[in-house]
């Protein structure tokens, strides 16, 4: 067995062992899950971390690749292992052709620094800026323009990695693509990502941001489901808010380009849909400050504390025939009367043609919606966690049931049986790379999946 006096043998000051350090690395942005490493290595290169992968590889040490630690259960955590702490790793550009390269330490926040003074955005971003390029590339990606250019990870032109055999390569659709495909939403099983070049789109210079109320899910679901077959915005989601003591009320979040002397023409836009005419809302932003709207809540929770809270979120990606049922049941569960108090309900629409990576799982059907329970938990109280995670399983079963399929950033306990059934058809194809590209099966061992 590897002890930290062999590794710290072969890698001298580079892995970082101090105490803090471990700690740090043994939490994420759930707190639910802890594992420490043996180590904490922050590469400098590629060849510093095909260095380690060729080490740990023969020797059966965990390794995982980490950016933003934003997992929810201990995903980019390893356990007796080392963590690769890709954030030394996080250069940004130079834009050019419209396109970017960029280093997977990076958070999305310091690429549209980078690209917005050029105009440019990436087609697709996330909610939250603050998440590494690596990890949202290999989760896969969803946001508001899902529904029309399909995963963040579906942007990237190509991308540079070590797989766990240690080999350093550059893949893209026309080069190595077995490889390409295998790393974009492929939860890190394959290879490290160093670097991504990403496509980039013309940015708006202000945007005009609708919110829609429906007091009926059906309506609001209707609505979602045209919104995104029409294409009608380039930016579409949705929530689901507490409404009075026991009801809840259904928001559409639909966002257009404002750029020009002329204001988007609302009543086109807007024609033929079925919310609450009194409750309509609207406001112009700078795409800037609409891109970055999480950050204030990020800051609101850093003040509360909430931030550092336990986090049992769930992610479900529900076929269009049982949304509606999916999504009753789990906001009349009892055991998620929670989310009236310490959630936040995501509820929208993507489409699946759009959704390109082949080993991003999702539902049967064309339009599906994205359904996410985002809980926090008070601090200190393990019972009420277990229970909360409890929770997300049993509504994860009732989805499955129904045909969904979890999109996996979850604080959600997977056995091998759900991981198959989740990959379905696709599983002895990811298994097959797995084992290709890492033989050892050293990385991304926090996921849960074996194979
Ligand atoms: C506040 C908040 C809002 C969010 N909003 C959205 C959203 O709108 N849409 C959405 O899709 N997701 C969203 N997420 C989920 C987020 O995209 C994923 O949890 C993502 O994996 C986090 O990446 P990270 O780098 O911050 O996390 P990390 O914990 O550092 O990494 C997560 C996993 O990614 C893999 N990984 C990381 N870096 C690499 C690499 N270089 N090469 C290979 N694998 C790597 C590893 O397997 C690791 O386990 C949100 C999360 C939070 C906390």
């Amino acid at each position: 067995m590897t002890t930290a006096h062999d590794l710290a043998a072969r890698f001298g000051p580079a892995l970082d062992t101090r105490p803090e350090i471990l700690q740090e690395a043994a939490q994420d942005f759930g707190h639910l899950v802890r594992t420490e490493p043996l180590g904490v290595l922050r590469p400098r290169s590629a060849t510093e971390i095909k260095d380690l992968l060729e080490f740990a590889g023969p020797r059966g040490i965990p390794v995982s690749a980490r950016g933003g630690g934003h997992s929810m259960y201990g995903q980019g955590q390893a356990d007796g292992g080392i963590v690769l702490d890709l954030r030394s790793l996080n250069r940004v550009g130079p834009v050019t052709d419209g396109q970017l390269t960029v280093q997977a330490g990076a958070l999305w926040r310091e690429v549209l620094a980078a690209t917005l003074p050029h105009g440019r955005t990436p087609a697709v971003l996330t909610d939250y800026l603050g998440a590494g390029v690596g990890g949202v590339l290999s989760a896969g990606g969803l946001g508001g323009a899902t529904h029309r250019h399909g995963l963040v990870a579906d942007q990237v032109l190509e991308l540079e990695v070590v797989t766990g055999a240690g080999e350093h390569r550059v893949c893209s659709p026309a080069r190595h693509p077995e490889l390409f495909h295998a790393v974009l939403a492929g939860l890190g099983q394959c290879a490290v990502i160093v670097s991504a070049t990403l496509r980039l789109v013309p940015a708006p210079d202000r945007v005009r941001r609708y919110c829609l109320y429906y007091t009926d899910l059906a309506r609001c679901l209707t609505d979602q489901r045209r919104l995104a077959e029409e294409q009608r915005f380039p930016y579409l989601e949705g929530q689901v808010r507490p409404s009075g003591e026991q009801d809840w009320q259904y928001m559409i979040e639909a966002v257009a380009p404002h750029d020009g002397p002329y204001p988007p023409d609302d009543s086109t836009l807007l024609a033929g849909l079925s919310y609450e005419p009194a409750a309509l809302e609207a406001e112009d932003l700078g795409y800037g400050e609409f891109a970055h709207r999480v950050d204030t809540d990020e800051e609101v929770l850093r003040a509360t504390g909430e931030w550092l809270h336990p986090h049992p979120w769930l992610n479900l990606l529900l076929p269009p025939d049982s949304a509606e049922h999916v999504v009753r049941a789990v906001l009349a569960d009892a055991a998620f009367r929670d989310l009236r108090d310490t959630g936040l309900v995501l509820l929208y629409p993507v489409l699946s043609s759009r959704l390109r990576a082949p080993f991003f799982s999702r539902p049967s059907g064309e339009v599906l919606h994205l359904f996410a329970p985002l809980r926090t938990a008070p601090p200190g109280s393990p019972e009420t966690v277990a229970a909360m995670v409890a929770a997300n399983r049993a509504a994860y079963q009732l989805a499955r049931s129904r045909g969904a399929v979890a999109y996996p950033v979850n604080a959600l306990p997977l056995s091998d049986a759900d991981w198959r059934d989740h990959y379905g058809s696709r599983w002895p194809a990811f298994a097959e790379a797995k084992h290709r590209y890492d033989p050892h099966l050293i990385l991304g061992r926090g996921h849960g999946l074996r194979f």
